[in-house]
């Protein structure tokens, strides 16, 4: 698969860090809703992890199949969307499908959503997110995921990747 030229005008750890957002929606399309609450998110480099609350392992082909969809939908180049409103605006607009597990300070009052758009004109991810994105999924490169971690005590799944190149 050939790389977009795109991809060299970003440093890595934002290509990475918006990779996290693709990935969120392949995982919340395979595992399900039971997937939707990001827990953490790390980004070093080329390198990132996503953390979400998940009640089991995901089976190696379910993680394959999460990496495929992620991958294909980075290659359509979906937008990325970025608005800035009111709190109280956003969350009546969008409902808390823009939140992770863990709040968001209540002294903070506005904040800016950031919508990655479904080339059929749906919403792929969407999350609060104050963050540098790129402009189009087809700068993050080619997304490959590592060995997943699912922290039974916690009900916590670990999902590490890598961008590329
Ligand atoms: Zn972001």
């Amino acid at each position: 698969m050939s790389v977009d030229p795109c991809v060299e005008s970003y440093p890595p750890e934002v290509r990475a860090h918006s990779a996290l957002h693709v990935v969120k929606g392949a995982v919340v399309r395979v595992l399900g809703e039971g997937a939707r609450w990001t827990a953490s998110t790390y980004v070093s480099g080329r390198h990132a992890r996503l953390t979400v609350k998940f009640d089991r392992k995901p089976s190696p082909d379910e993680v394959r199949a999460i990496e495929e969809l992620a991958n294909r939908k980075a290659a359509e180049g979906l937008i990325f969307e970025t608005v800035t409103m009111p709190r109280e605006e956003a969350e009546r607009i969008y409902g808390d499908e823009i939140y992770d597990l863990f709040p968001v300070p209540s002294h903070v009052r506005e904040l800016t959503i950031v919508i990655v758009r479904d080339v059929d004109g749906g919403v792929w991810n969407i999350n609060a997110c104050s963050k540098q994105h790129v402009h189009s999924s087809r700068c993050i490169g080619r997304i490959r995921i590592g060995k997943v971690r699912f922290r039974r005590s916690k009900q916590l799944l670990e999902i590490p990747f890598d961008v590329e190149p």
